[in-house]
């Protein structure tokens, strides 16, 4: 697969798109095609040879001893350089390679000639052994193994043919006749000799085609079984480079994949590693990729390949990802060579196997971050119940007893359960968000009296009893919106409760105002403010900011992704000004008329 074989091959230059695979060897047409073929190494089966040789060799020592045994010494003398040149054969023809082979068999030839010969001369140059003459050239031709050694060994035989019906022709047997005879068997045996050089050739070639069938059937099936999701995204798309670069051959493998944001980039190299191309070349390669087309170039006319491009050949393959080309598989070579089809599709094919271990190890990693979350929520959960339970607990215990201030029992007692009550909405929020049952309900509304209904919740919040200043400044222009009620008031109560939990001293403030479009709300306080770093997190699920010095605050790290999941709902934008030690402002904006009511799956979920 890594090198050129005898099937079809493909200009790089001409690779255009990836067909079906022929389903049978292609036949060259060109005579001279033809004549190469017929004179092109074939495989050499040592072992046949050798059993061919023993059945030669028991054949002429018994004729030779058989010879010698009536009187015919020379009969055995004429045979014994054959049947050493025959052992040798039977010693010999395991190690054969192509050109022993053919000079082996040439020798055959000529000596089993020689020795026929000198027999019939021997006895007299009678007609009847011109028909053993005859066969002595037929049989032993047949056996050559190239077209050009038959036309060779021919011409030989065919000179000594002539000179043998001209000066030695058997007595009452004309010359012509003689030659007849002997060119006939000459030409029979050539005829034949060339019949199954063919039929060796075309064997040959069906062999050779379907080893390289299978060759690459066993390397595709080698690298689908690259099922290892859990040895992450990185490591995965390094062994296919390497495993792609041992089918490709010499040369080296790049995998380039699209990012969720920024330009694509290289993630994976295996051979010659290229220089570092500009993130444009990279673009634009995925998007000339994009209708799943096989690229190729070569060094001649490198176009979007140029970064990719040693001293021979490109070719790039698409990787899809969820439906869409979201990577690409750059093969260049290191030597100039050509690409058979066939090999081209089994990389595609390698391709697309890519896509699918990335896709799975994508997964697999989005599979184990969710078993973390949920753990993570478990303990997280556990937790946060627990300590406003064991309050409640104690202060329900001392209710009653003498002495105990009952009106501060129950003021924490209902503290603690406001607590819990919180958490267990925000949970069911959030798995509503999680399985897109989250439908907005719009109706006509004046915002006022829901900021009013927050101003007076928020003095019976646990933090808001702690004395903190909250204002409120509320335009007096507020219209009659058209939104989802609740969770308005939800997203406010989220930020205001925020506020008044991580602020210690100073000032709460909410302001409420519209621009025309949009009804704004700002929630901001003198608290802790929130690190810059932190300021994108904080809105994932259960992203916390914990803090540097002093007690913790409550909280699972619930509210600002709730907040975040409706404000997108509603179809309103959210944005934080804060930095450590300077408090936090939270601005909301959101249309004032959600056009009609919508289910849909919340962008978080
Ligand atoms: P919770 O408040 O339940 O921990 P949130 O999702 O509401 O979860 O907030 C996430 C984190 O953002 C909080 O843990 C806190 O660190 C930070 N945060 C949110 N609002 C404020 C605020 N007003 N001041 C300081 N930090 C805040």
């Amino acid at each position: 697969m890594g090198s050129d074989s005898p099937t079809a091959r493909v200009s790089a230059a001409t690779i255009a798109v990836a067909g079906r695979t022929p389903d049978r060897p292609p036949r060259p047409r060109a005579a001279g095609g033809v004549w190469r073929r017929l004179n092109a190494p074939q495989v050499v089966d040592g072992a046949a040879l050798r059993a061919v040789c023993i059945a030669l060799l028991a054949f002429y020592v018994l004729a030779a001893v058989g010879r010698a045994t009536v009187g015919e010494p020379l009969g055995l003398w004429a045979r014994v350089p054959l049947c050493v040149f025959i052992g040798l054969g039977v010693l010999l023809a395991p190690r054969f390679g192509w050109t022993a082979l053919r000079a082996y068999t040439i020798g055959m030839v000529l000596m089993l000639n020689a020795a026929t010969l000198a027999m019939v001369l021997r006895r007299g140059n009678q007609p009847a052994e011109l028909a053993v003459l005859a066969l002595a050239l037929f049989a032993p031709t047949a056996f050559l193994q190239t077209a050009g050694d038959v036309l060779a060994v021919a011409a030989a035989l065919g000179v000594g043919a002539v000179t043998f019906s001209v000066g030695w022709s058997p007595t009452g047997v004309t010359p012509v006749v003689t030659l007849t005879v002997l060119a006939g068997a000459l030409g029979g045996g050539a005829l034949t000799a060339l019949m199954l050089i063919a039929f060796r050739v075309r064997l040959s070639e069906s062999m050779t085609w379907w080893r390289e069938v299978c060759a690459r059937e066993r390397a595709l099936r080698e690298f689908a079984e690259i099922v290892a999701p859990d040895v992450g995204e990185a490591s995965l798309a390094h062994e296919c480079a390497r495993r792609l670069l041992a089918a490709f051959g010499p040369g080296s493998c790049t995998i380039v994949l699209a990012r969720e944001a920024g330009p694509p980039c290289m993630v994976a190299t295996a051979g010659r590693v290229p220089p570092a191309p500009d993130p444009d070349a990279l673009s634009r390669l995925l998007a000339a990729l994009a209708d799943r087309r096989t690229l190729s170039c070569d060094p001649s006319a490198p176009g979007d390949l140029s970064w990719a491009i040693h001293d021979g050949p490109a070719v790039a393959l698409p990787i899809a990802l969820d439906g869409a080309v979201a990577g690409a598989v750059v093969l260049s070579a290191a030597v100039p060579r050509t690409f058979a089809m066939e090999d081209v599709l089994v990389w595609r094919a390698m391709a697309a196997h890519v896509g699918t271990a990335l896709g799975s190890a994508r997964l697999f990693g989005r599979l184990q971050a969710a078993l973390r979350v949920r753990s993570e929520f478990v303990n997280t959960m556990s937790h946060e119940l627990r300590s406003p339970l064991h309050v409640i607990l104690g202060y329900a215990e001392m209710l009653g007893d003498e002495g105990a201030d009952d009106r501060l029992a129950q003021t924490r007692i209902r503290a603690c359960a406001l607590e819990v009550l919180q958490l267990v909405e925000n949970t069911l929020e959030v798995a509503r968000i999680g399985s897109g049952r989250l439908a907005l309900q719009p109706s006509d509304f004046d915002p006022r009296t829901v900021l009013e209904e927050l101003r007076e919740g928020s003095a019976a919040l646990p933090e808001g009893e702690r004395g903190l200043q909250v204002r409120w400044t509320v335009a007096g222009d507020l219209p009659v919106v058209h939104m989802d009620r609740l969770k308005l008031k939800e997203i406010v109560h989220n930020l205001l409760s925020n506020a008044l939990k991580f602020t210690r001293e100073g000032v709460v403030s909410v302001r409420a105002g519209c621009d025309g479009t949009h009804l704004r709300v700002e929630v901001a306080d003198t608290g802790p403010g929130i690190p810059p770093e932190a300021q994108q997190r904080i809105y994932e699920m259960f992203e916390r900011v914990e803090p540097s010095d002093g007690p913790r605050a409550g909280g699972v790290g619930l509210g600002l992704y709730i907040v975040r999941n409706l404000v997108t709902l509603m179809g309103g934008t959210i944005a934080l000004e804060s930095a450590p030690g300077c408090g936090s402002r939270f601005s909301v904006a959101l249309p004032i008329r959600t056009e009609a009511p919508r289910e849909a799956r919340a962008p978080g979920a």
